[in-house]
């Protein structure tokens, strides 16, 4: 229980790395604000961690509009008086090639992986600064280190969020007393790769097909560690990468 009474904020809670980190954060005492569109999914994760002693609260989150990810923060500053953390998370992966022009993806990418982000950052920051304390996680990925075939925008996306958690380090003061930390996960197995709508990744994917990816709750695990360091300790980059991933 080494995170009771900490708020955290999580956005794309409804499913895999967000639904892993939710549950574990509210195992360790955290009480966890949730946010995605699914509501019903988030509504199940909320009945499951308050029948096991947690608090949680939910609120439909689409990340591309800045008044949902700011409501989202402000129910949570309403109902626990501050964000001790957040957790910004949502994202999408359409993998394609360039040159079959999926330009409606690229800007689907651009307008959650990296605009939702910022929406986050700049929701909590003002709060964060009066206090003088907190935690700001953005998850990146491998692919913000990396560029593959079919992964060039998503990969752009995933390069600006480590910017952006680096250049927001960066710029914060000791008297700020905000940790930025950006996690950079390998192949994890959830539901990312269903918005993948070009036929042709498939087949350049198929080295994932038999490997033995990472699970959701090892990137939470990885988020935890972050969280739980003192308060002078600041994790900046988390990279976690399957054994079997070259
Ligand atoms: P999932 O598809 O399981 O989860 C994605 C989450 O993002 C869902 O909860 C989804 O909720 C939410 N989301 C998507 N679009 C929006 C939106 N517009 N507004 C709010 N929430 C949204 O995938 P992962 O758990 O794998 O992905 C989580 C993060 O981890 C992503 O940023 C991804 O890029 C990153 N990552 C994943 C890796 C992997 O191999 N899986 C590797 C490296 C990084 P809903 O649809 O209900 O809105």
């Amino acid at each position: 229980m080494g995170l009771k009474g900490t708020t955290a904020v999580i956005t794309g809670a409804s499913s895999g790395i967000g639904e892993a980190t939710a549950r574990l954060l509210a195992a360790e005492g955290a009480r966890v604000a949730l946010g995605a569109r699914r509501i019903e999914r988030l509504e199940t994760l909320r009945s499951e961690i308050e029948s096991t002693g947690g608090e949680a609260l939910v609120r439909t989150t689409d990340v591309t509009r800045r008044e949902d990810v700011e409501a989202l923060v402000a129910a949570t500053l309403d109902a626990w008086g501050q964000v001790d953390a957040l957790v910004n998370n949502a994202g999408i992966m359409p993998l394609s090639f360039i040159r079959n022009l999926h330009v409606e993806e690229w800007e689907r990418m651009v307008d959650v992986n990296i605009k939702g982000v910022l929406y986050g950052v700049a929701a909590v920051l003002p709060d964060m600064r009066r206090r003088g304390a907190g935690h700001i996680l953005n998850v990146s990925s491998v692919a913000g280190r990396r560029v593959f075939p079919t992964g060039a925008v998503y990969c752009g996306t995933k390069f600006a969020v480590s910017a952006i958690s680096e250049g927001l380090r960066g710029e914060l003061t000791a008297s700020d007393g905000i940790r930025v930390t950006s996690i950079e996960p390998g192949a994890v197995a959830t539901e990312l790769p269903h918005s993948i709508t070009d036929p042709e990744v498939a087949e350049a994917s198929s080295e994932y097909a038999d490997m033995r990816m990472l699970d959701a709750d090892d990137i939470a695990r990885a988020i935890l560690y972050a969280m739980s360091q003192p308060d002078h300790v600041d994790v900046a980059q988390v990279l976690v990468m399957p054994t079997a991933e070259t």
